[in-house]
């Protein structure tokens, strides 16, 4: 296809994606390559972002970050899962919390003794709230969650259970800065200016160079196109095409803003549905991020922005700012010597936070790939194939959210409960209704676990449980259960509070 030795990589835009891919590109190929960051301060960046998901963890690992000195730079706080409010029907409550639940068994996951243990205490409800045992009663992550402790655990004090599991909040912006500082460390170039106009070779098609808008040219062998919404190289100028998600995730904009933070800060993510769409609330150190997602076709700007305004814990601390998306994905993640990462090769909504991650995972991929020696289809189209699998997990992952609810009081929600879903996730929710089971691929980025919280808290509640629960009397089901919440609040008792533990990196 190209081969043209890669020497010269160009990030073009420098938000969280082109500042990650940065460091991840510095910090492995820096020797051996070379890395130029062109950013607009003029422009700016998307700015908002500000949940993770676990990954992060040995993402921050790999490119050499301190876990301290990044919480302490990006005001950070813990994130031990999402709680989602109101998403089943107004009043109900579950948790996506991250890590394992209960105890791993051979052949027949924890969740199946659960519901037998719900079946003979002849209690079906599913939700966290009101009824024990919940099946949250059994997450050692749920459990800190809810009475806001948080220290490092890598397993429950003398037993092979794992410990805690946790990601990160931290303010995009600062997160930006951080990373900027790391990379430029590593050896990045930084290039201030904003691109005005894009050569490609008249052949090929392939990008040659950028052109700034003091007239400075900027030449490069393999482009990496982390310029955000706008997608200047990937779509601008390739025309890569999009797939578009909106029939499945109709929500189309999000209205932002900080307020002041309120105490306890909470180790985890809110997520509380409304009318027509959802609210963030994300606690940092310094402040608390929101944000309400929203369909523009079923509630103007305004009627947003004075729903946010009423639903916030403290006094905003800026004007309310729209973000306009349509949520899909870019039909090619690498065309031609080009690789969208992050906003530009598409976006799911932040629901689940898995945006930060793909910009992650793709970086990591581009690894994996790299075109030391040219560029071949085969792996071009290898990428992108990858990219599609991992995508369309993740996607069938958000749609459930939507389509599992009970919610009757808009079109938006009703038109959600008849919309046809793809037929990979309409063939988990069916097995897992009659069954119980729910199986993942190894490289799928939300595992059984996370599958199984979903549907249970969204009300879709196995008829069966695996049979070899059944080899376990009443009696040994009750102690084997009892003994799990024991060691569980036990270790949770023991660990001091967020806020103590927040206190202690300063
Ligand atoms: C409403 C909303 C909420 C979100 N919440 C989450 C979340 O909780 N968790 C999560 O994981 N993800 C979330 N995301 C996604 C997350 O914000 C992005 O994936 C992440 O910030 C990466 O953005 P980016 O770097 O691609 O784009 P941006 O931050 O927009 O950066 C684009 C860069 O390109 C530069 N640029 C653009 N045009 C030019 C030009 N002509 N010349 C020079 N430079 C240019 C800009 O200056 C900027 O530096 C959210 C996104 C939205 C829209």
């Amino acid at each position: 296809m190209n081969k043209n030795k890669i020497e010269n990589i160009v990030i073009v835009g420098g938000g969280t994606a082109g500042w990650m891919t940065a460091s991840l590109l510095a910090k492995v190929l820096g020797k051996t390559v070379n890395i130029t960051l062109i950013e607009s301060d003029k422009i700016g960046i998307v700015g908002v972002g500000e949940a993770t998901i676990p990954p992060i963890v040995s993402f921050n690992k790999a490119i050499g970050v301190d876990e301290t000195e990044f919480i302490k730079a990006t005001q950070g706080t813990i994130k031990l899962g999402i709680e989602f409010n109101n998403w089943y029907q107004d009043g109900d409550s579950y948790m996506h919390a991250f890590g394992n639940i209960g105890k791993n068994f051979p052949f027949c996951d924890f969740h199946h003794f659960w519901l037998r243990h719900q079946q003979n205490t002849n209690n079906s409800s599913g939700s966290s709230s009101g009824s024990t045992p919940s099946y949250w009663d059994y997450s050692l992550n749920y459990q800190a969650a809810r009475y806001n402790k948080f220290s490092p655990l890598r397993s429950i004090p003398n037993t092979n259970l794992p410990g805690l599991t946790h990601a990160y909040h931290f303010d995009a912006g600062l997160y930006a800065k951080f990373l900027h500082k790391h990379a430029v460390g590593l050896g990045t170039k930084r290039i201030e200016g904003k691109i005005v106009q894009v050569q490609q070779n008249h052949d090929s098609g392939f990008i040659e160079s950028v052109l700034l808008e003091n007239g400075t040219a900027v030449t490069g062998d393999l482009f990496i196109d982390c310029s955000g919404l706008a997608a200047l190289l990937t779509e601008k100028t390739l025309s890569t095409g999009y797939e578009d998600y909106s029939h499945w995730l109709p929500c189309d904009r999000a209205i932002a803003v900080p307020c002041e933070k309120v105490e306890p800060i909470e180790p985890y993510t809110r997520s509380t549905a409304h009318k027509v769409g959802w609210q963030w609330r994300i606690p940092l150190q310094h402040r608390t991020g929101n944000g309400l997602v929203y369909s523009s076709k079923h509630m103007s700007d305004e009627e947003a922005k004075e729903l946010l305004l009423n639903n916030l814990d403290g006094k905003p601390l800026a004007e309310p700012r729209v973000i306009s998306f349509k949520t899909g994905r870019r039909l090619k993640q690498w065309h031609k010597n080009v690789i969208a990462i992050g906003l530009s090769s598409g976006f799911f909504e932040p629901l689940e936070s898995t945006n930060i991650h793909l910009v992650q995972t793709a970086a990591l991929r581009l690894l994996d790939f790299f075109p030391h020696n040219g560029i071949n289809i085969e792996e071009v189209e290898e990428f992108n194939r990858q990219s599609k699998v991992e995508l369309e997990g993740i996607r069938d992952f958000i749609i459930l959210h939507y389509k599992l609810n009970n919610r009757g009081d808009s079109e938006f929600w009703r038109a959600c409960q008849r919309m046809e879903i793809p037929e990979s996730l309409l063939n988990k929710i069916e097995l897992f209704k009659k069954t119980g089971k729910v199986f993942c691929k190894p490289d799928d980025l939300f595992t059984e676990i996370a599958w199984q919280q979903v549907m249970i808290g969204q009300g879709n509640i196995p008829e069966d449980h695996h049979p070899l629960v059944d080899t376990l009397s009443k009696e040994q089901l009750i102690d084997l259960m009892a003994s799990l919440t024991t060691l569980i609040n036990r270790t949770v008792d023991k660990l001091p509070s967020h806020d103590e533990f927040l206190q202690l990196l300063k």
